[in-house]
């Protein structure tokens, strides 16, 4: 329970951002109490994003390759179902286990853990309703900011999370739908579009610009859309979503060119608004304190995560840089190690990205298009996974490694794979790129044999001279 006792660190909000800070704060001997009023430690990211997310793609995946790869494998099913509600508690149960295993994390550090919405009453106290229906004051020396982020409605499309849902009712349909229409190519649409593309739907994506994943390198975007047409995904770009119909049977959107033009109609079962997130700080009293925001809603921090009241510090999607759990969790960190008078550091340049859908698509540092704009001379190494034998052995061949580096040093700029396991294959270039390596360190470190990796030391050699087996 929450004391009137001094903390030397609040932090209100329990996802990756904040429930990271508040181990690290506890770890580091600061006296410490998060306040999360969901009922459930880990945020967005484990109760309604990353994680159950990631199960849903696995599951559905094993069910795809059972039905459509499995046989040229020589394993064949004379009968093959799919058990959503099985799905769906096999999804429930990750989450449920996870969040249980934060609280016992929490008590292992002896971080103070209040169930309630937070909000300030001053720069150093916050009033807390728990969820007992109870009224408490939390005082902090120190605050921490980890409200994160929330679904951005679209004007005139109302979400219901049965016919028209965000990312969390994609998240817990209780029917496959037959038609679904995905409003927004970025990764959460693209991902929970695979899902249940997967699982049979018929999936449209709508999108307003002219391409999916606008960070995305132009060349890897191409072939990854190439990808997702091939799995029947289809997409309406440069197009947006004049009005929906929920009043029919199913959901009928009227859609027109983004420059103008003549409207059609698609018709949906269920529709999925994915058209980005915004900073949630509904309710916390900002205005009480006077923290300063931008015109998106975000807060404004200093290099050491302060915003303009002393004292109070805000980190993970509640402020500007990728709204991801990974670079949340980095800002909780190094936040923490500010505020106990240590060094602490966060380079978004270096914060992965990775879409997780089949094959994946993982990136860091710099596109081509943006090594172009800086006007650095540049050298491309590429390597396709149809030579690579591990990719070939598994007859999962689809992608590419694709290296950038700077002419004159060789030094990493930035390097995209697509690869069924492209998620874990950047780490080798994150840390590359973070030890300021060039292309021929890669290439010269030894990779076992036969691994997807393999592809990254040939692209790493197809830089700066000839990969071997291409
Ligand atoms: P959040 O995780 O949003 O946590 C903030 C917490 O604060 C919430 O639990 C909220 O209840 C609580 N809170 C808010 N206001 C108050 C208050 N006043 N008092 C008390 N508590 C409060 N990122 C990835 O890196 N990889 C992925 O694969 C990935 N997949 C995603 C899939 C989906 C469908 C979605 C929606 C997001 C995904 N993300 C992913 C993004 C990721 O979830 C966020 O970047 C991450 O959760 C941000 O962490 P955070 O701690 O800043 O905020």
């Amino acid at each position: 329970a929450a004391s009137a006792e001094q903390n030397d660190v609040v932090v209100i909000g329990g996802g990756p951002g904040g429930y990271v800070a508040a181990i690290k704060a506890a770890q580091m001997g600061l006296k410490t109490t998060c306040i999360e009023k969901r009922g459930a430690l880990g945020g967005t990211c484990l109760n309604v994003g990353c994680i159950p997310s990631k199960a849903l793609l696995h599951s559905s995946h094993m069910y795809h390759e059972a039905k459509h790869a499995f046989p040229s494998h020589g394993v064949k099913f004379s009968q093959l179902e799919i058990d959503l509600p099985a799905m769906m508690a096999q999804k429930d149960k990750a989450v449920s286990g996870l969040t249980r295993g934060i609280e016992g994390l929490f008590k292992k550090n002896k971080v103070n853990y209040v169930k309630g919405f937070g909000k300030f009453v001053s720069a150093s106290e916050v009033s807390v309703n728990t969820l007992e229906g109870e009224n408490t004051v939390v005082r902090g020396k120190n605050i921490i900011i980890a409200t994160g982020s929330d679904v951005k409605s679209l004007p005139g499309v109302a979400i219901d999370e049965k016919k028209i849902v965000s990312s969390t009712g994609a998240l817990s349909l209780s029917e496959i739908p037959k038609k679904l229409v995905v409003i927004g190519a970025g990764y959460i649409g693209l991902e929970m579009g695979s899902v249940w593309g997967r699982l049979g739907s018929e999936v449209t994506v709508v999108e307003f610009a002219p391409d999916i994943v606008p960070t995305m390198d132009g060349e890897v975007r191409k072939q990854f859309q190439r990808m997702l047409e091939k799995q029947k995904m289809k997409f309406m770009l440069k197009t947006k979503v004049v009005g929906v119909d929920t009043s029919v049977d199913g959901v009928k959107l009227t859609v027109e060119p983004a420059a103008g033009g003549e409207q059609s109609t698609l018709e949906a079962d269920v529709v999925l608004v994915s058209a980005g997130r915004v900073p949630f700080t509904a309710g916390l009293g900002l205005e009480t304190i006077g923290v300063q925001i931008d015109k998106a809603g975000r807060i404004l921090v200093d290099h050491h995560f302060m915003t303009n009241v002393k004292g109070v510090y805000a980190i993970g999607d509640v402020i500007p840089g990728p709204m991801l759990a990974h670079k949340a969790e980095e800002d909780g960190v190094a936040c923490v190690e500010f505020i106990a008078g240590k060094e602490g550091h966060v380079d978004y340049d270096m914060v992965p990205g990775v879409v997780y859908t089949h094959p994946e698509v993982a990136s860091v540092g710099k596109t081509e298009e943006q090594v172009k704009a800086l006007g650095v001379a540049y050298q491309v190494g590429k390597f396709p996974f149809m030579a690579n034998s591990r990719a070939k052995a598994i007859d999962d061949a689809e992608g590419l490694v694709k290296i950038l580096a700077e002419k004159e040093t060789d030094k990493i700029l930035g390097v995209h794979i697509m690869a069924p396991n492209a998620g874990e294959l950047i780490h080798e270039a994150v840390l590359a790129l973070q030890y300021g390596a060039a292309s021929e360190d890669i290439a010269r470190t030894c990779h076992a044999h036969p691994t997807m990796s393999e592809a990254v030391k040939e692209a790493a050699m197809a830089t700066y001279d000839k990969p071997i087996h291409m």
